[in-house]
């Protein structure tokens, strides 16, 4: 790097000055630094290994940057801020194909606005992940012999700590591999000492404003994991069960009875009344009398509840147990009913319960300290030995699952701290209502709204030991009492969750003393939160949050968060929430949500299918680049990803076009540059910064709209075929001529075009582009902090390009006329041409000898009249007419028959096009682009098909 070379400075067009990334740039930097930085031009000197070898190219560069401090956004950076922040990934994770599509994207995009001159701050960090990781290192204490409750809070909580120092955080390892510009000098941890104290703060005001509360209430329980979980940490899996129907004998009448059905008859143990609908005709008239609970001495009443009872189905009864089911709860509160909790936190049948539950005593004796599983046909047979089961009939049902573990989570009655969430719900609808923050695709608005407005309270306590602890303290001598009674409670380690009746005082810090009994010793609440309280503070929490450091005033609010679908409740929501309650302010402008990865056949990954892609593999097998680009060119808004390995092969091969193109470009640039505009240099000049105008144009606008698919689908199209295939081929004969003025010009022309290409990719291929950037001319030390390509007027050559259509045509009919000739590449043969237009055919005239160097021909510009009347294949095209010498022994049945397969082949490709466009379903569902691509292939086709018709008639003819 930095040699200084002979080679003619002035190397990038005017445009390159004048783009609105210099303007910022240029800002308050000195625009001499600027102007003087690009007065040298420095060339590395070193020619490119035979074959491109990422590995040895990624991690040298990543260690570069990184030590240079590019991805650094200082607070002195003129540019307007441009940030995102990761989401975090957990402690515990490592790099699998969701992380490495979310990843890629928001690296393109840091690394496009940094070459944009915005001050570019992509803000690292992890989660501490709860239950995920108490998980981990309590398998590591089992392994050990060992458990957390042997070690007991404290030991067990530094044992997680030091297990975090030691094996957590590989994911921040395979994040660089993956070339994330993330700035690790601001990386995070929502455990750290600052992200602990906005935790503290917002609990404490939230609190204050009567938002946060404690209270009973039934939630999801994990038997397991032995915590509460949120609504959403709750996975609904659909199963096969069983409903029970089961007669519940009237009180006064046990000859009469109602008949309810339940799909868990071991919990009607616990039921405190039975509802019927108050209009039903069969059953109103029962409402205020009593039934005969099954399997206990208890009586119950009977109450109408239009809510609970569907008058269109089932038996007309329903069962009301509010200790053990959501529904029932809410009946239990409208109707003032008692609520008999009859299992305990390990979701065993509880003997206290069973007690306080009447429940007869050989059946309590026989179900006891069950699982509510194993008690089922226990209670079934019961129930059927005393002639009260009606039937049972198979029934689906969606059973709940902990999001974690897997395990049946189970309704429980516990007292439980909550966030109240319709005054945070309020202003976060509004945002999205108003525009403030932008979805996209912006089809999922809905999906938030729609979850908004029916938004719960959310249970924010667990009752593990790995996470924040509820800053909430209880006096001992004030709930003595309760105290007691927790201590004689079957769990120990859960006593003081379940002082139901015990009086927090919420605080920053521990109380100095008692508020009433001015006592000064008190227990903290043992409940820490959920893990996503913390990362909905993470916009602002990492910048420095609650104190108003620079970083914060400069950074807030983000720009972009980049996210899959999965969390857009668990997450995004709940930011939008926080930052708007804290902040005043919202968290992201634009929220940019990605499809999720699936196999090559539409399957969700998973270890069972064995259909996972590893990303580290990938990156190890193809290269980092070429995962990067396959990520963002499936990257097409809200659809699921199907990714297959042939795609991830397919760009390496990419990465490797561009490796030779570049190898031989760089052997030919051994000469002198003559920089002269654009108008002044060769056709194929002409024609190639025109394309590579117009696809800056179109990268950026996709770049713009989120639509990462198109840009690199933009970006492949233009550097294989038309930079590679069309380009590099036309200028051979012209390079041959070192110091001829045309040479000299195109020398120039593909230092351009091949430096803008680089720059173009940089965002999407990092390390190829670095790589090759710095073997090429170049003013700067590294392509990551040089601008990024913006059109120019200048280089723009509309008349070029139609020109260039025309030869295009030419060369293709000439190409596909020599194979139906079976002419191998190297012959040499004889073309004519003609074109019924004089411009076009000004134009062939003009373009002669790169229709002879591309075709492989001698080409003669003559009417057909004045062709050889005989051995000539003739090709027509719309306006352009060619005819292919006959030469040698070609056999003409061959390629007749060769023109019968394509025009067969042809004809069935045309058949499913057009099905595909008549069919309704597809043209209504399929987005315009991919039904603009259908019909252009269908108009391509169309047209191959005349030329291979007319050439059929000519062979036909020759050989009769
Ligand atoms: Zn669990
Ligand atoms: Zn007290």
């Amino acid at each position: 790097m930095g040699k200084p070379t002979e080679l003619r400075s002035n190397l990038l067009p005017i445009a390159y000055y004048l783009s609105p990334a210099c303007a910022a740039l240029r800002g308050e930097r000195s625009h001499v630094t600027m102007r003087a930085n690009f007065t040298q031009e420095n060339m590395s000197g070193k020619q490119l290994e035979k074959t491109y070898e990422p590995k040895q190219v990624e991690d040298r560069w990543y260690r570069v940057w990184v030590e240079k401090g590019y991805f650094h956004a200082p607070l002195t950076h003129p540019g307007e801020p441009y940030t995102i922040v990761i989401p975090p990934p957990n402690v515990t994770g490592s790099l699998h194909i969701g992380h490495a599509l979310n990843n890629t994207i928001q690296d393109i995009l840091i690394r496009w606005r940094r070459m944009q001159g915005r001050n570019a701050l992509w803000v690292p960090g992890m989660d501490h992940a709860g239950i995920a990781t108490q998980n981990v290192v309590e398998r590591q204490l089992t392994t050990d012999g060992s458990s957390r409750e042997q070690l007991g809070r404290e030991k067990f909580v530094e044992r997680v700590w030091a297990w975090k120092k030691q094996s957590g955080g590989t994911i921040i390892q395979q994040l660089k591999r993956l070339g994330a510009s993330c700035d690790w000098s601001r990386e995070r941890f929502t455990m750290d000492e600052g992200l602990s104290k906005a935790v503290r703060e917002v609990f404490v005001r939230l609190y204050e404003d009567g938002l946060i509360y404690r209270g009973e209430r039934l939630i999801n329980w994990c038997p397991r994991c032995l915590t509460a979980l949120s609504d959403i940490e709750v996975e609904h899996e659909d199963t096969k069960g069983k409903m029970y129907h089961i007669r519940y004998p009237l009180a006064d009448d046990p000859n009469t009875a109602l008949t309810v059905a339940t799909t868990r008859p071991e919990t009607m143990l616990g039921d405190t009344a039975v509802a019927v609908h108050p209009d039903d005709p069969r059953y109103r008239h029962l409402i205020g009398k009593k039934v005969r609970l099954p399997l206990t001495s208890r009586e119950i009443p009977i109450v109408g509840d239009s809510v609970l009872v569907d008058l269109e189905f089932g038996t007309g009864a329903v069962k009301i147990t509010p200790a053990h089911d959501f529904n029932d709860f809410d009946a239990g509160e409208r109707h003032k009913l008692p609520r008999l909790a009859i299992f305990n936190h390990l979701a065993q049948l509880d003997p206290k319960g069973l007690k306080a539950a009447a429940v007869e005593e050989a059946v309590a004796n026989e179900i006891q300290n069950l699982p509510v599983g194993k008690a089922r046909p226990k209670v079934e047979q019961a129930l059927k030995s005393r002639d009260l089961l009606v039937k049972t009939e198979d029934h689906r049902m969606a059973l709940g699952k902990c999001y974690r573990c897997k395990t049946v989570v189970e309704p429980y009655l516990s007292p439980q701290w909550f966030v109240k969430i319709k005054p945070l719900a309020e202003p976060a609808i509004k945002a999205v209502e108003d525009g403030r923050i932008r979805i996209v695709p912006e089809s999922w608005t809905n999906n938030y709204l729609g979850w908004m407005r029916d938004i719960k309270d959310w249970c924010i306590s667990r009752q593990i030991w790995w996470g924040h602890r509820i800053p909430a303290w209880y006096c001992t001598t004030c709930n003595r009492t309760a105290m007691v009674e927790a201590a004689s409670s079957t769990s120990s380690q859960l006593a003081y969750t379940f002082l139901a009746t015990a009086k927090p005082i919420v605080g920053r810090t521990a109380p100095a003393q008692c508020p009433t009994c001015k006592q000064k010793e008190f227990v903290q609440d043992s409940d820490v939160l959920d893990t996503w309280f913390s990362s909905a503070l993470w916009p602002f929490s990492t910048l420095g949050w609650p104190e108003q450091t620079p970083d914060l005033k400069k950074f807030y609010p983000t720009s972009t968060l980049v996210t899959g679908l999965d969390i857009l409740f668990f997450w995004v929501a709940r930011m939008i929430m926080m930052g708007l309650k804290f902040m005043s302010d919202v968290p992201f402008r634009d929220v940019y949500i990605h499809a999720l990865v699936r196999d090559a056949e539409g399957q969700k990954m998973s270890k069972s299918k064995g259909n996972i892609v590893d990303p580290l593999h990938v990156m190890e097998q193809y290269g980092t680049d070429a995962l990067r680009f396959t990520l963002a060119s499936m990257a097409s808004p809200g659809r699921d990803i199907k990714l297959a390995e042939e795609r991830i092969e397919g760009y390496r091969n990419f990465a490797n076009k561009i490796w030779n193109a570049a190898r031989f470009i760089l052997m030919n640039l051994d000469g002198p540059r003559e920089t002269v505009p654009p108008k002044d240099r060769p056709f194929a000049d002409r024609w190639i910064l025109s394309r590579l105008n117009r696809t800056i144009q179109e990268v950026s606008d996709s770049l713009e709209q989120y639509r990462f698919d198109q840009a690199a689908s933009h970006l492949y199209q233009f550097i294989w075929h038309e930079y590679c295939d069309w380009y590099l081929e036309m200028i051979k004969p012209s390079l041959q001529n070192k110091d001829s003025a045309e040479a000299k010009r195109t020398r120039q022309t593909l230092v351009e075009t091949f430096e803008t290409v680089q720059r173009l990719l940089h965002p999407f291929m990092p390390f190829i582009s670095e790589e090759i950037w710095q073997t090429l001319p170049h003013h700067g030390d590294s392509i990551v902090t040089q601008p990024y390509p913006a059109a120019s007027l200048e280089w723009d050559a509309k008349d070029t390009e139609s020109e260039f259509a025309i030869l295009e045509q030419v060369v293709t009919t000439t190409r596909t006329g020599r194979s139906l000739l079976n002419y191998q590449p190297g012959k040499v043969t004889t073309a004519y041409g003609t074109a019924t237009d004089p411009a076009a055919l000004n134009t062939l005239q003009k373009l002669t000898a790169h229709l002879s160097h591309l075709g492989k021909a001698t080409v003669q510009l003559l009417p057909v009249a004045q062709w050889p009347a005989q051995n000539v294949l003739r090709l027509i095209v719309g306006r352009l007419t060619v005819g292919i010498a006959v030469e040698g022994d070609v056999d003409l049945r061959k390629a007749l028959e060769r023109v019968k397969k394509q025009r067969d082949e042809n004809a069935k490709e045309s058949l499913r096009i057009e099905g595909k466009l008549g069919n309704t379903e597809f043209t209504a569902k399929a987005p315009p682009e991919v039904v603009a691509e259908h019909k252009q292939r269908l108009q391509a086709l169309r047209q191959e098909q005349e030329l291979l018709a007319s050439s059929e008639r000519q062979l036909q003819e020759m050989m009769t």
